[in-house]
């Protein structure tokens, strides 16, 4: 499987903003742009995982695919609609001193940008949007399973894509072939903002239409009791609207296959802290204790677009969008910088390899470090008596107490290189039993 390991770097509160979302531009430079905003409204994780997967999983073979699957980026880590009030009310006056000021500032511009031909913004809205009133879920106050569009036509020569109400009935059509339960059906919400509606004439895709961009809320709904199906409409219907833009795509995975997709959903990659330490966040504890940390400005990498630490007052929680997938409790230390180069020798089953900080080595039997002898090393859950540097000592699996694992399966352990009282860096010694 492929990735584009994105960086995302994390580097403490940005004081007074909203942490700053993440614009990926995939394709060929020419034929059409799409942009897909994800994750304007922070507990709509349908609408942001999908995105996210856009990243992650599609290749775009011609024309323009824009992505920012985070948005809303503190308001979705924190499972929030918006921790700053309403960032979807926000388009057409916001206030300098907003805290999503710069974030609705850069969302405009982008929109606004001449390449961009289509917009949508993705969400997960209550309820099934019906025409005809029908019980307390299915009725014309509803907002899931609908796209909305503000107006009808678009009058403008600007651009193709002017026939909304149009536009949404081919895809909802598209979408209606294959439900995964027939009360799923998508339906057309028109939302008359001109005429009708004053708080829609504050939103983003009204602030598209008024600037002649053709843009639609794609809406799945919050009622659908499983991710997997928010996140597989939101990808037929953003595939849809490729297809009618001729834009094209390779996917990774089935999208027809829900397990394969929940696979994606759940496949949280890789953290890379401060360059020397990497955590395998498809496996790791919920808690991992006396972390080596700095005092300040550590620097989290994450693989995944949905990526970031949550830090409270003892511990760093790891998220990815609303889940946490792991929290560490840091010990302070100051950081080593410059040996943090170095490759450590290890002498582990019948062989030896060097490897840099930030490695994990699949080891079967045992292991041995053969560090410099100006480093401290310390393997974390394994102890001798008297020993106090566990440098040139053979260490075999059994030695472990199991609880030190950086793993649920008691797999993985940490090996912690320190010099001169300051910490240096980590490699990971995964036993492949
Ligand atoms: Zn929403």
């Amino acid at each position: 499987m492929r990735y584009f390991v994105v960086l995302c770097v994390f580097l403490g509160t940005i004081f007074g903003q909203n942490l700053p979302f993440d614009l990926y531009k995939k394709g060929t430079n020419d034929g059409d742009t799409l942009l897909v905003i994800g994750g304007i409204h922070g507990d709509e994780p349908g609408g942001y995982f999908a995105a996210s997967i856009l990243q992650t999983h599609y290749t775009i073979t011609k024309g323009n695919l824009w992505v920012i699957p985070n948005t809303n980026f503190e308001s979705l880590l924190r499972n929030r609609r918006g921790i700053y009030g309403d960032m979807n009310r926000k388009f057409h006056h916001i206030d300098k001193d907003d805290k999503d000021y710069e974030d609705v500032t850069r969302i405009k511009q982008i929109m606004l940008e001449d390449e961009v031909d289509l917009i949508l913004n993705l969400h997960d809205g209550r309820g099934f949007y019906r025409h005809n009133w029908e019980n307390s879920i299915f009725n014309p106050a509803a907002w899931g399973q609908a796209f909305i569009i503000d107006q009808e036509v678009l009058n403008t020569t600007k651009t193709k894509y002017n026939n909304l109400d149009e536009l949404a009935k081919l895809v909802s059509e598209n979408l209606n072939e294959e439900l995964i339960e027939n009360h799923h059906t998508f339906n057309i919400k028109n939302t008359q903002t001109k005429d009708k509606d004053e708080q829609m004439k504050l939103s983003l895709t009204y602030f598209a239409i008024k600037n002649h961009k053709p843009a639609f809320a794609v809406e799945t709904s919050k009622n659908l009791t499983q991710l997997v199906q928010k996140v597989k409409y939101q990808l037929k219907a953003i595939e849809s609207f490729m297809d009618i833009m001729k834009i094209e795509y390779k996917r990774e995975f089935d999208i027809n296959n829900l397990s394969e997709l929940e696979a994606v959903i759940n496949d949280f990659q890789k953290i890379t802290i401060n360059d020397v330490i990497a955590l395998d966040l498809n496996s790791i504890r919920g808690h991992l204790y006396y972390f080596p940390l700095k005092k300040q400005s550590n620097e989290f990498v994450f693989s995944h677009p949905l990526g970031s630490v949550l830090k409270n007052d003892k511990r760093y929680d790891i998220m990815i969008g609303n889940k946490r997938v792991g929290a560490l409790y840091p010990q302070q230390f100051s950081y080593d910088e410059k040996n943090k180069n170095d490759l450590i020798t290890i002498e582990y089953d019948e062989t030896s390899t060097q490897v840099p900080f930030g490695t994990t080595l699949e080891v079967k039997n045992h292991f041995t470090i053969k560090a410099d002898e100006k480093y401290r090393v310390n393997v974390i859950g394994f102890a001798k008596d008297g020993v106090e540097n566990e440098n040139d000592i053979k260490v075999e699996y059994k030695e472990f107490l199991k609880r030190f694992s950086t793993d649920p399966h008691n797999s993985t352990f940490r090996v912690e290189f320190y010099r001169d009282g300051m910490f240096v860096g980590t490699i990971l010694v995964k036993f492949t039993l």
